[in-house]
């Protein structure tokens, strides 16, 4: 077979590829280290299965779909090789990011021996398949004591479209198909016309570990009829055997259970608002995210140098403040030379990151920097100037609220703030923006139900939220992940 070209003995390759499972979820049921080749690699090959969640991971990377997406087909595994074998070849550490696991049904095998043939060093990352998980996420084990000895994983989507499934029927064990949606009612038939009850139990598991997961539970003779009475969607596995009646969940039920919450915000501040909302067993969505970027500068460097001679720091988030510790570390700042300043946040959790580094501000404002504008204005002394150290994309109230008041400050960008649209928050009860750019974002690349209500956090944002659309919103009175669940549930009451 003829080689791609930089073989002479020496390799000329420096590129890698990493074959990796994505799990059949969002980050949750990634493997550690399929998210830490997401956080360094070059370039990110990714199926249509992957939830879109995934590719925030890897904000570095070049990012390249290969699945199905609407109304095109896929590209066919021969480009996809090739894609590979290119990406490679230009000395880039590729993630190949497919659902499951890469080798159960995913073509990772093909894929591993076309690198192989080309010299370029891979290496596969086992992922969480949903042969197995889909079915357990709906409660049903694939094996049980004395019920299911085996299980067995079977693809119903062949080239012979007259598979006999019929042969399947005389397995002892669990029989679960995957890429079997679409054939559900032949299956079925066979499966009986081969020797099995038509009682059998079966259970089909849909988008399984998404927001939208569904399972439909019947018997062979009746499953695909509620199927397509329910109309349930790709993709989809079909659990057949003793088990698939079982249903080992305990479901608490929580104040959020059943609902969906779309987010958006800063990186710190989903990773605090979605472990809320999930602990009161909401069901969490992505719909923008923003990421803090440090700003570097002689003039930041020289401001920060002379940080002592202001009487008040003022910080409006969780961000600035964990930028401004890197940065006073990086510049050796010492943090006595802070002696006597004073320290103002907007919301608790500013507050709280504060408090962190043992420092305890005099002054914490409820919601909004508009709040904390009127706070200093009246706390501030003519003698005194106070440094504002947040986004350069910060909002101009607290700043005119100083302005007039006749207070002096400076007002330091340490970071901007790159939005970046994650996806829509169809089919979910609430939208949360922390934002006026979140709601920019949004808007900008999505439309937005009638029946989602927006959570949002402060009145500049509820104006920006009103400038864009007539749906019903509600305010969280105070600024951080508790107030906005809070707001939820007093809203749901
Ligand atoms: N390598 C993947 C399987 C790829 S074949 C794995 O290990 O999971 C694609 C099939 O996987 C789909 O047709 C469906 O049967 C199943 N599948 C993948 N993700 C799923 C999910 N989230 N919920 C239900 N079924 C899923």
């Amino acid at each position: 077979m003829e080689k791609a070209c930089g073989r002479t003995g020496e390799k000329a390759v420096s590129g890698r590829v990493y074959l990796v499972g994505a799990g059949c979820a969002g980050r949750e049921l990634l493997t550690v280290r399929a998210l830490e080749l997401l956080h360094s690699c070059d370039t990110v090959v990714y199926d249509a299965l992957i939830d879109p969640e995934l590719l925030i991971e890897a904000p570095q990377a070049e990012k390249l779909p290969v699945g199905k997406r609407a109304g095109r087909h896929s590209e066919p595994q021969e480009s996809i090789n090739a894609l590979l074998v290119k990406k490679a070849l230009e000395g880039k550490t590729v993630v190949r990011l497919k659902g499951g696991d890469p080798f159960v049904f995913g073509r990772g095998g093909e894929e591993a021996l076309v690198l192989a043939e080309h010299d370029i060093p891979y290496e596969t990352v086992p992922g969480i398949s949903s042969a197995i998980a889909a079915a357990e996420l709906a409660g049903i084990p694939v094996t049980h004591r004395n019920t299911a000895r085996s299980f067995h994983v079977i693809t119903a989507h062949t080239s012979d479209a007259e598979q006999d499934f019929a042969k399947f029927a005389s397995l002892d064990g669990t029989l679960v198909f995957l890429m079997g949606l679409a054939h559900i009612a032949e299956l079925a038939k066979a499966l009986v016309s081969g020797g099995m009850s038509a009682d059998t139990p079966a259970a089909v598991v849909s988008r399984a570990g998404r927001s939208d997961m569904r399972t439909v539970r019947g018997n062979l003779s009746d499953i695909a009829v509620k199927c397509s009475s329910a109309a349930v969607e790709a993709p989809a596995v079909i659990i057949v055997g003793q088990t698939a009646a079982l249903e080992l969940l305990y479901r608490d039920q929580l104040p959020l259970s059943g609902v969906s919450v779309s987010v958006s915000g800063s990186e710190r501040f989903l990773a605090r608002l979605s472990d809320k909302l999930s602990s009161q067993g909401a069901a969490v969505r992505t719909a923008v995210r923003l990421s803090a970027r440090t700003i570097e500068g002689k003039r930041i460097d020289s401001l920060l140098k002379n940080i002592g001679e202001y009487s008040w720091l003022a910080f409006t988030s969780v961000n600035g403040v964990e930028i401004f510790f890197e940065k006073a570390a990086e510049a050796e700042l010492d943090l006595r030379s802070l002696y006597g300043v004073k320290l103002a946040a907007v919301g608790k959790e500013t507050a709280k990151a504060l408090r962190a580094h043992g420092l305890i501000p005099e002054l914490t404002a409820g919601g909004s920097s508009d709040s904390l504008g009127k706070l200093l204005a009246q706390e501030v002394t003519a003698e005194e100037r106070v440094m504002l150290l947040r986004a350069s994309n910060g909002t101009t109230e607290i700043t005119e609220q100083l302005s007039s008041a006749g207070i002096g400050f400076d007002d330091v960008a340490i970071y901007d703030t790159a939005v970046r649209f994650v996806g829509s928050a169809d089919g979910c009860e609430y939208i949360v923006f922390s934002s006026p750019s979140g709601v920019e974002c949004y808007f900008n690349n999505a439309e937005l139900s009638r029946n989602t209500a927006a959570v949002c956090i402060g009145d500049v944002t509820a104006e920006a939220f009103r400038r864009r659309s007539d749906n019903r919103y509600i305010t969280a009175k105070e600024c951080s992940a508790e107030g906005i669940v809070n707001a939820i549930l007093e809203d749901l009451k």
